[in-house]
């Protein structure tokens, strides 16, 4: 007679916040469904729903606030997790019936309270998890985390104070979950952390046996391992997100000219004005990076440097302000975003002198958002005749396709649209003729 296994609880998942919070997101619903919970898209089929919250920005913490609220309202057995997890009180004040908080990347409590507010009949299997862990994002794309918190203490930024200094993972640990990911069909891996040019700081680079080798807890050593898991006919791309320009990060970039990992690097440099720098306590702020950037361009023509910056942050007078334009004409990167400066409770730079009026905030991001798409068009507008390689993340019913060149990274830069596609999948990736662009997309068709 057939075994009649019990139904497992179902947990339901919002998540918010930044990919370092996507993957904190998936580590707890892999060890749940390890642990044979089941996953629930609504509120309805839950028998628990997660919150993982942000609580970088004020407006960020609010719309946490409204996940929370919603979630109790349509389903009512709510835990609470992530950044905001660490104003607990407040939390229980505005909502009382919340089950369980903690904060950011506190996976055993969590899943512990998981545990007990729904907890597993006896029986349930516990092999229901693929080897590549359970993903919120698409299958050819996975977000690797190599780190936790971060050592500096930039002005705006709260989050060394919610998250912890820098807690580097093992670089085995690192590349063991990788490979698993390319055995799972991951075609792109998305290099994360605070600070990723830090990596191994802490554990003083320690080396580690990966596959008969020694690998140290070193960015540059970590990028080679990574770009070495693909090959010609299986490629993998390797993008490095929030690299800060210290001086060894010069050394990937001959990887880069090499093939080996992708030409792109994620800069935050917030600002060019010395002055701002100074006091947004940025690291790595020095004179020579305009340098640097024309150097990394002889040695890999082909890198694309996206970057953030912050607007009217207090005290940025208009010269310094002409000084970022004119430091973005010299620098022409290739993909940019900005937010105009917002105090965020908790952190330093709010109590500096000299805030910029709103009205002047909007002129300068305005200002700067206009130049910068200009830079963007004129890149852009070069690579019209040019055969790139392509990755697929979406084919449609009427033919077409979407999908990203190496300079681009998934939902912040932009697309490549395809016509005429047949046959193509999510994940491949093909070589394509641009035939066509605008000021942020590239239009072409598939050559082979
Ligand atoms: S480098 Fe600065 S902005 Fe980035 S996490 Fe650390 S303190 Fe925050």
């Amino acid at each position: 007679m057939a075994t009649i296994l019990p139904t497992p609880p179902k947990v339901g998942m919002v998540s918010l916040g930044c990919p370092k919070a996507l993957v904190d997101s998936e580590r707890i619903l892999t060890k749940l469904r390890a642990d044979g919970y089941g996953l629930s898209p609504d509120y309805a089929g839950a028998d628990i729903v997660l919150v993982n919250t942000c609580g970088f920005l004020d407006s960020a913490k609010e719309e946490s606030l409204e996940a929370i609220g919603e979630a109790i309202a349509e389903n009512g057995r709510v835990i609470v997790t992530g950044c905001l997890g660490k104003e607990a009180e407040m939390i229980r004040a505005r909502f009382p019936k919340v089950l369980a908080i903690s904060g950011a990347h506190q996976y055993e409590s969590v899943v512990g309270a998981v545990h007990e507010y729904a907890p597993m009949p006896k029986n349930a299997f516990l092999n229901l998890v693929p080897d590549s862990g359970l993903k919120l994002t698409p299958r050819h794309y996975s977000y690797l985390k190599i780190s936790e918190g971060c050592n500096h203490r930039c002005s705006f930024c709260i989050i060394p104070s919610i998250r912890g200094d820098l807690v580097s993972r093992r670089p085995d640990a690192i590349l063991r979950e990788a490979e698993k990911l390319v055995a799972a069909g991951t075609k792109e891996l998305l290099v994360i952390s605070q600070d990723t040019s830090a990596y191994g700081v802490d554990i003083r680079h320690q080396s580690r046996e990966w596959h008969g080798r020694e690998v140290r807890a070193h960015m540059t050593d970590l990028a080679r391992e990574l770009g070495s898991l693909g090959t010609p006919e299986n490629q993998v791309w390797v993008r490095l997100h929030y690299v800060y320009p210290y001086p060894h990060v010069d050394q990937v970039i001959p990887l880069m000219a090499e093939g080996l990992i992708t030409p792109y690097l994620d800069i935050p440099f917030q600002h060019a004005a010395p002055s701002v720098l100074k006091a947004m306590k940025r690291p790595a702020n020095e004179l020579k990076v305009l340098e640097r950037v024309h150097k990394w361009r002889e040695i890999c023509p082909d890198i694309a440097i996206r970057s953030t910056f912050v607007v009217g942050f207090p005290g940025e007078t208009e010269s310094d302000f002409q000084y970022l334009m004119d430091w973005l004409d010299e620098a022409q990167l290739d993909r940019v975003g900005a937010f105009r400066f917002e105090p965020v409770q908790g952190a330093p730079a709010n109590d500096l002198p000299n805030p910029v009026p709103e009205e002047v905030k909007e002129e300068r991001y305005a200002r700067l958002m206009e130049r910068t798409a200009a830079i963007s068009a004129a890149k852009l507008q070069a690579k019209i005749g040019r055969t790139l390689d392509v990755i697929i993340d979406a084919v449609d019913e009427e033919g077409g396709a979407t999908g990203r060149s190496k300079a681009d990274a998934p939902e912040i830069d932009g697309e490549v649209f395809l016509r005429d596609t047949s046959g193509l999948a999510q994940g491949d990736i093909v070589r394509v003729l641009i035939e066509d662009a605008d000021a942020h997309d590239l239009f072409g068709v598939v050559t082979e």
